[in-house]
């Protein structure tokens, strides 16, 4: 890859654990029942908030159905303006959890601060840290500490060698349990949300031993291109994908815009198991 030394995948002595050639064979993380980075494409689904009960069962019954591995949804919300909604807290915990044992299905979810972390750990399998919070390295010491599968975001404004410094305060902390996710960055354009920095899932893949997924929802911001993306994602080599799923997306009290309604889902899904069957994988 021409002359850049951070895309040739030669180890860059201040990125060393994640470097690729510490594992050439690469890194399988836990994530329920499933793991992520082998041959399987994993799928985490659900709302952007949990916003009730209800809500999530007909999310979880529903994703499960049409082959989700994971639920998601934030119970702590970063939210841009402090007026907005901002999670129901324990309670959408609680809410989780409940959806997991009834439907078998891995909870995915934020936590935005160290104060909440020790709760977060009673309910979630895999611990989400936010684009805001891509730089919050208290945060990613400690979450290194737990040993809990981490999927880390890249922040909005991060380049790729940022985003490898952050996840080497997770792996310095003796957890390599970490799945990268490109999650769009912040640019000119303002007809998307976000620009999802595609070349980062190829790129990640050669440089680290991770696995690598891709969030089409935060990425675009625009629920008519979230089914084009996710599809690109795989073809591009991504281990997996996490989407707003949302019940009724124009009632939802965060990003319905770029949600799904279940039925879109359901048929990305099949169109999904295409994709990942032609680049020798399986949903
Ligand atoms: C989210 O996944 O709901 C979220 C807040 O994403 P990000 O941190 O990528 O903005
Ligand atoms: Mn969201």
């Amino acid at each position: 890859m021409h002359n850049r030394p951070h895309a040739s995948g030669n180890s860059v002595a201040s990125t060393r654990l994640v470097s690729r050639q510490r594992r050439p064979r690469g890194t399988e993380v836990p994530l329920g029942k499933v793991t992520v980075g082998g041959k399987r494409i994993v799928v985490i689904a659900g709302p952007c908030a949990v916003e009730s009960r209800r809500q999530m069962f007909a999310v979880g019954r529903v994703v499960k159905k049409a082959g989700a591995h994971a639920v998601r949804g934030g119970s702590f919300k970063p939210r841009t303006s402090p007026y907005s909604f901002r999670g129901l807290g324990e309670k959408a915990l609680r809410i989780l959890k409940e959806v997991r044992d009834a439907c078998g299905l891995a909870v995915v979810t934020e936590v935005v601060s160290l104060s909440e972390l020790p709760m977060v750990l009673n309910y979630a399998d895999v611990l989400q840290i936010g684009s805001r919070n891509m730089q919050n390295f208290a945060l990613l010491e400690e979450v290194g500490k737990t040993g809990r599968p981490v999927l880390l975001k890249r922040g909005m404004m991060a380049t790729i060698e940022e985003f490898l410094l952050s996840v080497e305060y997770i792996l310095s902390q003796g957890n390599d349990k970490v799945i990268l996710c490109e999650r769009g960055i912040r640019t000119f354009e303002r007809y998307t949300r976000n620009t999802l920095d595609i070349s980062a899932v190829p790129l990640l893949k050669r440089l680290t031993h991770l696995p690598v997924i891709v969030d089409p929802s935060h990425g675009t911001g625009v629920r008519e291109l979230v089914p084009a993306v996710s599809k690109a994602s795989i073809a591009a080599g991504a281990d997996g994908l996490l989407i707003e799923v949302h019940p009724n997306p124009d009632k939802a009290l965060s990003d319905g815009f770029q949600s799904l309604a279940p039925h879109e889902f359901t048929a990305l899904m099949k169109d999904l198991a295409l994709i990942a069957r032609a680049v020798g994988r399986s949903l």
